[in-house]
């Protein structure tokens, strides 16, 4: 008699640039408390976490390891509309959280600038967006509820366990699994664009005159455009009682791109086709008048990015942070590294946040300026080099100027790197230590930084 055959699948957990495949040993779709915890308890080894898999360099994977897809346990909690308050289940993302506050004239306070995300992962990396008068998402955080590495569930505030609450919230899953968070939520309320195009040595003092502190203005970034890197489009969004020119309260989630991944590629292919867009395209568009609800324009959905094909090349994002008045400074320096390496950088969007209120792995332990570079490689082990190389170099300015770089992107820095960005890392270290002994959470973006600690190095 003949043996069966064996069958073996190889169960991948991949990110969106897909530079990334990491087989793990099984996946899991908790959707329930009870289950997460049975889940963790039950197993041994290495236990990897994920929500919506956009960052970009192993944060939710380890080889063989237990994956726990969050994406499933994605219900809200409870509701409080006139606190403006809710809380909901860490895989939810963001959009369905707009869905149901919609109605009630309410918005997120803080998110990214796309609404794909999930709770449990942005706040895993202490996400920001484009809101002025604001800093990281920990800043609206009320509480979380996470599950620990020896099976309890605690609950988690500024006040209550703090010192978890400031480890786990930017702590890319190390310290537990988050199964729950409440948060602090705002007015839904329309919002009309302004936009200022200058050189880039006016655009610091633009925005300490004009911007920061402007209580009307929602959102604002500026445009800082390649490949020259020397003219900005400061691009804010005031609060307003004018009509709205586009009905609709939220982005429709059946909203085709066709022409949006489209126009990237170009962007991506030519220079002359980035001085365009500069000199024609964003122009033209920033001069219709656009009046939208604030849902509306934190609504974005990340499939107006998304290449036709990632194979041969990819597309992945950077961020940097500097102190508010290294601005010039490092701009400069910015510009020179991605000309002298021919760094293909579609756009690289200016931001800016109020320090974080106490984070161990804070971005922002002082108010910066945040540049996010966005920009195309290839996929092969040459382009891969180039990358590291280019943005190795970037961290190093970013040091230099007092600044950090954010974590959910590849992981370029070299440890060394990661510890002078991260000064309380060894804290972070320690926390670890306590509270997950046996390093069950895990992923391979941890297994680089905190090696060296647990080697003593
Ligand atoms: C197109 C694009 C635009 C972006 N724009 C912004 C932006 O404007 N601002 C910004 O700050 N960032 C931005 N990002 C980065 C993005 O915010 C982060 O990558 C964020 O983590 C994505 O959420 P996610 O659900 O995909 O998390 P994942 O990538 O799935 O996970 C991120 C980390 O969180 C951990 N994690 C996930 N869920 C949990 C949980 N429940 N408990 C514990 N740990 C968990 C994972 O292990 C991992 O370490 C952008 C990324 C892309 C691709």
């Amino acid at each position: 008699m003949t043996e069966p055959k064996q069958q073996t699948t190889t169960l991948i957990v991949n990110d969106i640039t897909l530079l990334n495949p990491i087989a793990v040993a099984k996946i899991v779709t908790p959707q329930s408390e009870a289950e997460l915890v049975q889940q963790l308890v039950t197993s041994s080894g290495a236990v990897s976490v994920g929500g919506g898999r956009y960052s970009q360099g192993g944060q939710v994977a380890l080889p063989d390891s237990l994956h726990i897809d969050m994406r499933s346990y994605n219900n809200i909690v409870s509701f409080e509309p006139d606190k403006k308050q809710i809380t909901v289940q860490a895989g939810i993302t963001w959009r369905d959280i707009q869905t149901y506050i919609d109605a009630y004239e309410l918005s997120v306070k803080i998110m990214q600038s796309y609404a794909d995300f999930t709770v449990g992962g942005s706040l895993s990396v202490n996400a920001h967006g484009r809101y002025i008068g604001e800093g990281p998402l920990i800043n609206s955080v009320l509480a979380i509820r996470l599950l620990l590495a020896d099976g309890s569930v605690i609950t988690a505030t500024p006040d209550t366990n703090r010192e978890l609450f400031y480890a786990a919230i930017g702590g890319y899953g190390a310290m537990g699994i988050i199964l729950e968070a409440s948060l602090q939520l705002t007015d839904n309320c329309r919002v009309q664009r302004q936009v200022a195009s200058m050189a880039t040595q006016h655009y610091r003092e633009f925005f300490q005159t004009q911007i920061r502190d402007n209580s009307a203005i929602v959102f604002h970034n500026a445009v800082l455009y390649p490949p020259q890197y020397n003219q900005i489009a400061a691009v804010s969004w005031l609060t307003t009682d004018n009509p709205v020119t586009v009905d609709r309260r939220l982005l429709s989630p059946d909203t085709r791109y066709w022409w949006q991944p489209a126009l990237t590629d170009f962007v991506a292919d030519y220079d002359f086709a980035k001085r365009l867009r500069q000199h024609w395209l964003d122009p033209l568009l920033y001069r219709q008048p656009a009046v939208h609800w604030r849902n509306y324009e934190a609504s974005y959905d990340v499939r107006e990015l998304e290449p036709a094909d990632r194979t041969k090349q990819t597309f992945g994002l950077r961020e940097y942070f500097v102190p508010v008045d290294k601005f010039d400074a490092f701009v400069k320096q910015l510009a020179a590294v991605l000309q002298q390496n021919h760094v293909n950088v579609l756009n690289v969007s200016v931001r800016h946040a109020l320090p974080d209120k106490g984070s161990v792995l804070a971005w922002a332990s002082q108010e910066i300026f945040a540049f996010v570079v966005y920009y195309r490689q290839g996929t092969d082990e040459q382009a891969r080099q180039h990358t590291e190389l280019w943005s190795q170099q970037l961290i190093e300015a970013v040091l230099a100027h007092g600044g950090t770089y954010y974590l959910p992107y590849q992981p370029s820095a070299t440890p060394e790197q990661f510890q002078l960005a991260y000064p309380r890392a060894a804290e972070f270290f320690q926390l670890k230590q306590q509270y997950d002994p046996q390093n069950r959470f895990n992923s391979q973006f941890w297994s680089k930084y905190l090696a060296p600690f647990a080697a003593g190095i």
